[in-house]
């Protein structure tokens, strides 16, 4: 049995999540989460130990096994968590379309966006401005993700917009861990390198090399490869990995043949 004791230093809270995963024997990922409201409370909110297991029967030992233990089940309950809805971006929208127009004009054309009660099953959450258009990230459905893959493209008044899966892996620009947004960084007033984060001025930054690699390789020896930039989305396997779990996490709807 592991146990993960996070420890809390400073007095400066606003609200912080933080989340810490490590893999034990078994290739079993223990992601541990939850929310600090203020230091008044320190009330754990949303607090929760996600297990994940390769296998439903190795996932169902660890909750007998977790059952097993009177001093875990007295102050906490075992339940599986509820999956993320998948996102999408869909790409090139004229800038002067605004959220409630975007919602409305696709669920006019496209009408397995909405339910039999005429519930959007489409949510648009954020848009990503580029230069000559915009970018908006909506989240959908499960039941529906794979029905809008099928589609060549989403209608949107006289067009057809182009959309794409959007994995939203959260990476700090200050530090350039993951896991959290800079607003929420726990180490706001530490300084970093501004171009690989590790713990020296820019100017003396040399070759540039990965600190979520790094790290990952100090604790876990996960024998990463460190010669690429913190923000590299195709050579980082702290990347990938990060968002691999995203995935996992995510409910994409029933598979074709599958029972649940
Ligand atoms: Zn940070
Ligand atoms: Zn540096
Ligand atoms: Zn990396």
């Amino acid at each position: 049995m592991i146990f993960c004791l996070l420890t809390i230093l400073g007095t400066s809270f606003r609200p912080l999540t933080f989340t810490s995963s490590c893999v034990i024997d078994g290739g079993i990922t223990i992601v541990v989460f939850f929310t600090i409201l203020s230091t008044q409370t320190l009330r754990f909110s949303q607090g929760g130990l996600i297990i994940e297991a390769p296998t439903e029967a190795d996932l169902q030992a660890l909750e007998a096994e977790i059952g097993c233990l009177p001093k875990l089940e007295e102050r906490f309950t075992v339940s599986r968590p509820k999956r993320r809805r998948p996102q999408i971006i869909i790409l090139g929208v004229d800038n002067s379309v605004d959220k409630d127009h975007l919602l409305k004009g696709l669920l006019a054309k496209n009408h397995f966006l909405a339910d039999s009660k005429n519930h959007a099953l489409i949510d648009i959450i954020f848009p990503i401005k580029a230069r000559r258009s915009t970018n908006w990230v909506a989240s959908v459905d499960p039941g529906i993700y794979k029905l809008i893959f099928d589609q060549p493209g989403l209608y949107f008044e006289f067009s057809r917009l182009r959309f794409d899966n959007f994995f939203g892996v959260k990476q700090c620009h200050h530090c350039k861990r993951f896991g959290h947004t800079t607003k929420w960084c726990p180490r706001k007033e530490d300084t970093f390198c501004t171009r690989c984060g590790m713990d020296h001025p820019v100017d003396t930054c040399k070759d540039i090399i990965c600190v979520n690699c790094t790290e990952s390789n100090q604790r876990f020896k996960s024998g990463f490869n460190v010669n690429h930039g913190p923000k590299d989305k195709v050579n980082c396997n702290s990347f990938l990995r990060q968002k691999d779990n995203l995935i996992r996490l995510t409910d994409y709807g029933p598979s074709p043949g599958s029972s649940d």
